[in-house]
């Protein structure tokens, strides 16, 4: 894919996911026409499989991983995945989405599973896609040491975000952005040094009753010069934010 024809790169987000099979060449369309690249993740073994293969049908990239609420599998079903991923390293930007969640149970097995994905980034020296979901300092404590991370859908603490950054890490600003004051008070207080923005879709969507899809990221983008409006022209937001992706990700050109 040639990603100067884009304006905007939606970090992360599901574009293999079922809910969109009867749609998805219209959605991949209208990102397209609205000049936004698509980064999808896989996070099961069917998830990655069909990643991959819509990342080679529409030209779209891919990342892919193992989501942490995935904790109870059996053994082999995460070696699948694992061995899936190690398989396929050219064809992908980044390990993950990986991490842990709070919500998800069992802790200490997906503890175990994390680190397993993270010597895989390590060992294959990508950058790791970070699921953090409400245990963000635990989550960096394992794996700072390990690659580049890059905190999917951030929205953990303010001095978590500036530590992570601080460490040349990434931080992914979703379209939550667009409906929560918390999100929106802490990219305030941040500098746009190596924040990047996503959709997650199809989920967080910023219309109530819609599903997300990745055209979305724009809403992001706009969110952001709103509050950042007396620093920065819309433009410059929008270049620097896709600087920050490129160069996470190593996208050439
Ligand atoms: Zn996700």
């Amino acid at each position: 894919m040639n990603f100067n024809k884009f304006l905007y790169i939606d970090s992360h987000c599901h574009i293999e996911d079922k809910s969109f099979n009867k749609n998805r060449d219209e959605v991949i369309k209208r990102a397209f026409d609205g000049k936004v690249g698509i980064v999808t993740s896989g996070a099961s073994l069917g998830g990655c499989k069909r990643a991959l293969e819509l990342k080679n049908q529409y030209s779209i990239y891919a990342t892919l991983g193992y989501h942490p609420g995935r904790v109870n599998a059996e053994e082999k079903a995460i070696n699948e995945v694992y061995e899936f991923i190690r398989s396929n390293e050219k064809e992908i930007l980044a390990v993950g989405e990986i991490g842990l969640d709070f919500n998800s149970g069992n802790i200490e097995k997906q503890e175990i599973i994390f680190k397993k994905f993270l010597e895989l980034s390590k060992e294959l020296n990508k950058p790791s896609v970070i699921h953090a979901r409400g245990l963000e300092e635990k989550c960096f404590n394992i794996s700072k040491n390990d690659s580049i991370l890059m905190y999917h859908c951030y929205g953990g603490s303010l001095e978590l975000a500036k530590k992570l950054i601080d460490n040349g890490n990434y931080i992914s600003i979703s379209t939550i952005i667009c409906f929560s004051n918390y999100h929106q008070k802490l990219v305030k207080n941040l500098n746009l040094e190596n924040i990047v923005v996503e959709t997650d879709s199809p989920y967080l969507s910023p219309i109530k009753g819609e599903k997300n899809e990745p055209n979305n990221v724009v809403k992001v983008i706009e969110k952001i010069f709103e509050l950042k409006k007396d620093e920065y022209s819309l433009d410059e937001i929008t270049k620097i934010i896709y600087d920050n992706t490129k160069r996470l990700y190593r996208i050439q050109g």
